[in-house]
């Protein structure tokens, strides 16, 4: 009933596929959020009414997808798929609001890509399940009141901050999802290696864990990269050694940073003498757009207190110059206003 879902080529792989827990009881980790959902699913499906749509917030790889397929397998509805980015006026969205069957889930995501006029079409779908479609222009532009089947709309995104108030508050569930701890990771990884038929150690499971960034979508990844040089390089098994080894070749050092996070901090550190820099800045020396070091980049690193928001943009904090291997500037060094 999920047929939905196999055409995403574009945002998940078959290997995300096959990896992605299936069940609410099957995903790791985010206790709370999987308990206040499951409240919500078999109260709706008690009193028979469509789930009240969802907002899912959270960085990058953090399971709002896997929610988002999880949920309408909980209550045997179908699914459909949309991407915010994909939806650039009313009659993109039109097809899979008429498509919906009763009870099913349209999952959108990247919601805050929504273009305005597709966002307000959106509103009456959701508060009355009624769209109201404009036939002709000008004079002669006649309103066509359409009825629709109750539905529930699922949307993700990496920034709810740039949800607009209205649409926001037509989600009566939101839930942000938070960076997984290590433990957690390691079970995902542990599970997955059985998943993917390659035997792991556990001091193994927990290195790939501690090298994902917090995150179960890198875990996944990094995990595949180890099975690969296993496979190729060793004799098939994740020993600590041979990860190690693998996880050096990526460039990811003992605190599970990568390549990209260190050329984070130090660009603070050389080229703005640790900051406060601006992040538009920052993102232009580095040669990224800006969404990707907000979006993906900062995210972590600011979790792991690595750098601080100030008002006047972001700084290294002592942390991060332990990291970088550089004495941090003590108060006396730091310029004086008065
Ligand atoms: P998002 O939509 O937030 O970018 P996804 O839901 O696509 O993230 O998650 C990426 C991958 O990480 C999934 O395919 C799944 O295999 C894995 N994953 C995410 N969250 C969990 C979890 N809580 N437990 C187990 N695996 C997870």
């Amino acid at each position: 009933r999920l047929a939905a879902e196999a055409p995403r080529t574009d945002l998940a792989t078959v290997d995300d596929v096959a990896l992605r827990p299936k069940y609410l009881r099957d995903i790791i980790g985010q206790r709370a959020v999987c308990e206040r959902i499951q409240i919500a699913v078999d109260a709706a499906a008690g009193r028979k009414e469509p789930l009240g749509h969802v907002l899912l917030d959270g960085p990058p790889g953090l399971g709002k997808t896997t929610f988002a397929t999880c949920i309408p397998r909980e209550l045997d509805v179908s699914l459909q798929i949309a991407s915010g980015a994909a939806l650039s006026a009313p009659k993109d969205l039109l097809p899979y609001l008429t498509n919906a069957e009763e009870g099913s889930v349209l999952f959108i995501d990247e919601i805050h890509r929504l273009p305005k006029a597709v966002e307000e079409f959106m509103y009456p779908a959701m508060e009355d399940f009624r769209i109201d479609i404009t036939l002709g222009e000008g004079m002669n532009a006649r309103t066509l009141n359409m009825k629709l089947r109750p539905m529930t709309i699922i949307g993700a995104t990496t920034r709810s901050g740039m949800l607009s108030a209205p649409l926001r508050d037509r989600f009566p569930v939101r839930e942000h999802l938070d960076f997984y701890s290590i433990a957690e990771l390691t079970r995902i990884v542990v599970i997955n290696a059985k998943k993917l038929g390659l035997p792991i150690d556990d001091d193994a499971a927990e290195k790939i864990a501690t090298a994902s960034r917090g995150t179960p979508r890198i875990a996944n990844n990094r995990l595949r990269w180890v099975r690969d040089y296993a496979q190729s390089r060793a004799a098939g098994e994740a020993t600590l050694p041979v990860t190690d080894d693998a996880l050096g070749m990526l460039g990811v050092d003992q605190a599970g940073l990568d390549p990209q996070d260190r050329k984070y901090l130090s660009t603070i550190l050389r080229v703005f003498h640790g900051g406060p820099a601006g992040v538009e800045a920052i993102a232009h020396t580095m040669n990224l757009p800006v969404d990707t070091l907000t979006d993906e980049v900062e995210p972590f690193l600011l979790r792991s207190e690595l750098v601080i928001r100030t008002p006047r943009g972001r700084k290294l904090t002592t942390k991060a110059y332990d990291h970088l291997g550089v004495e941090a500037p003590s108060e006396e060094d730091a310029p004086r206003l008065f």
